[in-house]
């Protein structure tokens, strides 16, 4: 499976979406332009306002991102799995009890 070969990082923003921060404004003939950049996979963003009321967002994915052609896209089954086995298991007697003691009702 194609995933299974990805960055670490590239396989949670797959799973969990994109950490999306905003890095500025910029000037775009007719719209409205947000520049947004992920801070785990390094992904960009500009999300485009246009003056008629539409919306779109132009995405840019650094190498190695892409799903290669002809491959079947990932499941979000499939993407936690990868997560999983890369990821160190916490200590979660002490993580329940933080929580518990933590908790807003
Ligand atoms: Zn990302």
């Amino acid at each position: 499976m194609w995933a299974e070969h990805l960055e670490k990082e590239y396989v949670e923003c797959r799973r969990f979406g994109h950490q999306w921060q905003i890095e500025g404004r910029m000037t775009v003939i007719g719209a409205k332009a947000v520049d947004l950049r992920c801070g785990r996979c390094t992904a960009e963003k500009l999300a485009l306002t246009f003056k008629a009321g539409s919306r779109e967002n132009w995405y840019w994915y650094p190498e190695g991102y892409m799903k290669p052609d002809g491959e079947p896209r990932a499941t979000t089954d499939e993407l936690t799995d990868i997560v999983i086995k890369r990821t160190t298991k916490v200590n979660q007697t002490e993580k329940v009890k933080r929580r518990a003691a933590n908790r807003r009702r």
